[in-house]
């Protein structure tokens, strides 16, 4: 029998999942695995509102298009490492962990390495969109089975012999899939539905039949499920989900909302707080000290260049840094500053990082890494293991590019806050919601309430409401 104080050396690994996105549909098992967590290595599909409430050090490894990514061998060792440093470790995946989330694969390093492990099933997306569109999978008489398939890669696409097929990742290849189902003999006339972003504040169904799907030009964005199936019928356009209002709320209390009537949906409305403000003015006055500048992501460099003006400097005071991007869409963003990168990375593993750098003698420097409050502890090693000497340096607040993403499929959502200070505007067109929250912030300087506070709260006929702190305004 292994000693216990070898187990507790190797530290412990959850696999777990985080569910569709609604954060109370993680598991308590799963909380509980968080609360207890040394280090938190999470995925794309995980939302924000589930992982800001935890206080372990958050590494992110998703694919989203704006960020850099890792592969997953990079990913495996990533966990196995933090795991045999003695840390508690939980893998925070998108729905279940074994349904399309290569949990599988990381297990296997796992007992390859001999830590101890254990799996933690979430909702995965087929049942969280089932429930929140009011599509039951399997019904009497209409449906007797159902078959979990995937859309990618296209030349694996299956058409298995179920009542009902659900497919996931399917963004780019519902054609091919539609095309699939009807060459395997199922009529174009079979009930189709595509619901995208299930369970998550900004939810849309679409339902139809095969041959109107197939003649739709893009049919969906990502992250969306294809359902098909007589069950289809069942869904009704006011369903129990569509029903709710929605509150964007900067920092309101949520229980003031009843959830039988509200969705509430958290958008801090703070760009960094005070005190990183201080450390801001100070790194940014002096960034002419610093050899090396690294820009971990596209978001890193639009608030670093938003600060260096603010504090009155510009790109002259950059001339003498060595700059590195990491990922193509730092590199691009920083273009938009007259920079080219000195150094732009794309790495499949943190290991090309660091021979990258050593390459370019990049060690033994003062490194000033702009990024989120939540440090990447993932690049701060690579870094320092180079005997650099890392200034981490936090632009914006972690989640906000996703708010940022997310806001612009929110045609319809109603603001508020209930924290003063606070702007109160209208917005005529909801529809014109462009990238964040820049349309709404103009609005606000213009129509800046006196009140201050929100006098009531908002109800469906509302335009929209929309929380400032006036010291530290988003995106302005
Ligand atoms: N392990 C996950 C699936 C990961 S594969 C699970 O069990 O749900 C990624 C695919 O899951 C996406 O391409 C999409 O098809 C689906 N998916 C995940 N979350 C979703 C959501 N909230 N709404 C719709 N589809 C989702």
């Amino acid at each position: 029998m292994k000693k216990q104080s070898d187990t507790a050396k190797k530290g412990y690994v959850y696999i777990a999942g985080a569910g569709p996105g609604d954060p109370e549909l993680l598991t308590l098992r799963a909380e509980r695995a968080l609360k207890g967590a040394d280090v938190i290595i999470y995925d794309d599909l995980v939302t924000s509102a589930i992982i800001d409430q935890f206080s372990g050090l958050k590494i992110y490894t998703g694919k989203r298009k704006d960020s850099h990514h890792f592969e997953q061998d990079a990913i495996n060792e990533e966990i196995a490492r933090h795991a045999l440093e003695g840390k508690t470790v939980v893998r925070l995946k998108g729905g279940d962990p074994f349904v399309f989330g290569r949990g599988g694969e990381e297990i296997d390093v796992l007992r390859k390495y001999k830590i101890d492990y254990e799996i933690i099933p979430g909702i995965t997306a087929a049942h969280g969109a089932s429930a929140y569109s009011e599509i039951p999978l399997t019904m009497r008489k209409v449906s007797s089975s159902v078959a979990f398939c995937t859309g990618h890669p296209v030349n694996k696409i299956q058409v298995p012999d179920a009542d009902t097929l659900v497919y996931y990742m399917v963004a780019s290849s519902v054609h091919e899939v539609l095309d699939a189902i009807v060459k395997k003999g199922r009529p174009e006339e079979t009930k189709a539905a595509i619901v995208q972003n299930a369970t998550r504040y900004n939810q849309r169904v679409w339902t139809g039949t095969i041959g109107e799907l197939r003649r739709k030009e893009r049919a969906a964005y990502s992250p969306a499920l294809l359902i098909i199936g007589e069950n289809i019928n069942q869904f009704i356009e006011n369903n129990w989900f569509s029903r709710k209002k929605k509150v964007l709320s900067g920092d309101a209390d949520p229980k003031r909302y009843s959830s039988r009537e509200w969705l509430v949906v958290n958008f801090p409305c703070r760009r960094v707080e005070e005190a990183d403000r201080a450390m801001l003015q100070q790194c940014i006055s002096n960034v002419s000290d610093y050899p090396v500048l690294f820009f971990p992501n596209r978001f890193a460099v639009k608030y670093f260049f938003t600060y260096l003006m603010e504090f009155n400097r510009d790109v002259r005071h950059l001339a003498n840094c060595t700059i590195c991007t990491l990922g193509r869409p730092a590199a691009t963003e920083l273009q938009k500053y007259g920079i080219i990168a000195d150094l732009a990375l794309e790495p499949d593993s943190p290991s090309e990082i660091a021979i990258a750098l050593k390459e370019r003698n990049l060690t033994g420097k003062k490194v000033l890494l702009p990024g989120s409050n939540l440090v990447d502890g993932y690049l701060m090693n690579e870094l320092s293991a180079l005997g650099n000497t890392v200034i981490p340096l936090s632009v914006y607040l972690h989640g906000q590019q996703e708010q940022e993403e997310n806001v612009v499929w929110s045609s319809s959502m109603k603001f508020s806050s209930l924290r003063p200070p606070v702007s109160k505007i209208s917005v005529r067109s909801t529809e014109r919601f462009p990238r964040g929250l820049r349309l709404p912030l103009q609005t606000a300087k213009q129509k800046r309430s006196t009140a201050g506070y929100l006098a009531k709260e908002p109800e469906a006929g509302d335009e929209c409401f929309m929380a400032t702190e006036q010291r530290s305004v988003m995106f302005s």
